[in-house]
């Protein structure tokens, strides 16, 4: 038979977790052989959406075009897992319906947490007026409404985020 693909889709601050968790599943899918392909929005933006901002209709591109891409690899028995903020509901929805496997996933901790992580010292910046519509501070955050998983990160460990994650792909068996 062949190996179903899906799209594990991490939306969420910046600082919640969602690179971190990324990996973990990464390699957990790895370990086991399955093919996987991690999209991480940082690197996408500067490749596939080198140039493109921060408004609202650029970010909607950018997760159209890591959408599109992470859909030809879904059909074709990979799963693909994406970190990006990707903060419109609207266009999560849209992928959701037309692409294969989208599994949504909320890497969700207090805003207040994630600015005390600070992991990339952006939330300072934007603080400070150094950085214009910052996911959470001067720009939208829309939770997802009904995603499919929601890790807690302020109340798990990674290990425990990254097993409640396989842990769905198995029940699913998509593993
Ligand atoms: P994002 O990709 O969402 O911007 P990162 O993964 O880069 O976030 O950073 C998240 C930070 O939070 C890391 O320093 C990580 O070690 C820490 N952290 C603490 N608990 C967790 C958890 N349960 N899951 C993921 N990250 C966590």
């Amino acid at each position: 038979m062949k190996q179903q693909g899906a799209i594990l889709w991490l939306t969420g601050l910046s600082s919640a977790g969602k690179t971190t968790i990324a990996q973990g599943v990464a390699e957990g899918l790895q370990k086991r052989n399955y093919p996987t392909e991690l999209l991480d929005g940082d690197i996408v933006r500067t490749h596939l959406s080198q140039g493109l901002g921060f408004s609202k209709q650029d970010r909607d591109t950018n997760v159209r075009r890591i959408g599109f891409v992470a859909n030809l690899l879904s059909r074709n028995g990979i799963i693909a897992i994406v970190a990006a903020i990707s903060p419109y509901r609207q266009v999560r929805e849209e992928l959701k319906q037309t692409t294969t496997n989208f599994i949504e996933i909320y890497i969700q901790a207090p805003l207040a947490i994630c600015e005390s992580r600070d992991v990339k010292g952006l939330y300072a910046k934007a603080r400070k007026g150094e950085i214009k519509n910052f996911t959470g501070i001067s720009d939208p955050y829309e939770e997802p409404i009904n995603p499919e998983i929601i890790c807690q990160t302020d109340q798990f460990t990674v290990e425990q985020c990254v097993n409640q994650v396989l842990h769905y792909l198995e029940t699913q068996g998509f593993i």
